[in-house]
This record gives C-alpha cells, sequence and structure tokens, in this order.
C-alpha cells in the first residue's frame, strides 16, 4: 500500500538512499523540505547541484576541491616531503584544524575492506606510489582509522612503500578503534601524531 503520494515517496527514497539516514529520518526530512519556502528548497537543490559540478579531485592529492591543485598542495610553504595518507577529506579537515601539521596528504577515498569487497584497487593507492615515485619523499604518515580496514590498509601500504626506502610511520594508538578522525578532538589527533610509530 503506498502511504504517500509518488512524488513524496520518491523523495523519501532517494533521502532514504543516502549514508546515515534510515526511513524515519528520510520521511522527516522529506515533510520538512515539502514544508519548505519554494525559493529556500530551490537554493538547497541548485548548491547539491553545483557542489557536484564544481567539485573535483585535487591533481596531486586527491581531495576534494573546486581547484585544480588544493589550498595545501599549492601552499609553498608545507612541507611537500612528507605526506600523511587519510581515508577521506573529512579526515584531512580534522588534522587541518590542529593547524599543526605543516606536510602534506594523500585522500585514499576509502579503506580496504576485503568483506564487502573493497581492495586496493578501489582506493587511490596507486596514485600514491605514483607520487612517491615522481617526487622526493621523505616520509609517509599512515593516518587511516584504528578500524580493521583502516589497520588492514595502513599494512599493505606499509608493505608496499617500505621496500622503496622512503620512512613509513603509523599514528599512534590513541585514536579510538573505530573512530572516525574527524570526532576525535585536537589534542588526541596531535599525540596521535606526535607519537607515531616506525612500521
Ligand atoms: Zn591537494
Amino acid at each position: 500500500m503506498q502511504l504517500y503520494s509518488g512524488p513524496i515517496n520518491k523523495l523519501i527514497d532517494e533521502l532514504a538512499a543516502l549514508p546515515g539516514i534510515g526511513e524515519k529520518s528520510a520521511q522527516r526530512l522529506a515533510f520538512h523540505l515539502i514544508n519548505m519556502p519554494k525559493a529556500k528548497v530551490e537554493r538547497l537543490a541548485a548548491s547539491i547541484v553545483e557542489a557536484k559540478e564544481k567539485v573535483c579531485y585535487c591533481r596531486e592529492c586527491y581531495t576534494l576541491t573546486d581547484k585544480d591543485i588544493c589550498p595545501v598542495c599549492a601552499n609553498e610553504k608545507r612541507d611537500h616531503t612528507t605526506i600523511m595518507v587519510v581515508e577521506n577529506s573529512r579526515d584531512l579537515a580534522a588534522y587541518e584544524k590542529t593547524g599543526k601539521y605543516e606536510g602534506v596528504y594523500h585522500v585514499l577515498h576509502g579503506a580496504i575492506s576485503p568483506m564487502i569487497g573493497i581492495g586496493p584497487n578501489d582506493i587511490k593507492l596507486k596514485e600514491l606510489l605514483e607520487r612517491l615515485k615522481a617526487n622526493d619523499i621523505k616520509e609517509v604518515i599512515i593516518a587511516t582509522n584504528s578500524s580493521l580496514e583502516g589497520e588492514t590498509t595502513a599494512m599493505y601500504i606499509s608493505k608496499l612503500i617500505k621496500p622503496t626506502g622512503v620512512r613509513v610511520t603509523r599514528i599512534a594508538s590513541g585514536v579510538p578503534v573505530g573512530g572516525d578522525l574527524e570526532c576525535i578532538d585536537e589534542v588526541t589527533l596531535l599525540r596521535a601524531l606526535e607519537g607515531r610509530t616506525e612500521l
């Protein structure tokens, strides 16, 4: 039985397909949107389309940006010989918020997870290796999450990089297991960075 009219159901389905939004939240959001003034809805819709059209990967580090090269990579004052590997742009933002990390980043856009069929080729790993080949890199800091997937990814990367002679380190395990880096306070992040160990 269809509880709502076609367009409402369609909207609920689209919203429910987003990560972290269940059926109930999708319904609540859908009705909220329908009750919003038309101009506001149009602004929201346009901002979604604009973000999708204008945001792309940074040519260097693959973070999301609206430029060819993101502000971090474009900054000459940053230490371009140290690369911190993170799972996503939100993790990058968390480290940037500390204001204490002076190197550059590499965003994998995921982590290796055999359970759900995400392999090394599904994340930006070969792009990292190409960067290491093309540039004089002194250290790669692996800052993937301390979840099973994050640890698997860290081990995999370290095995790939170590033979090249580049120093590989892992942030300290002060980061709670399964914790998203973005949810961790800045002090904990800095401690994890300072206490990093050789892999
Ligand atoms: Zn970049």
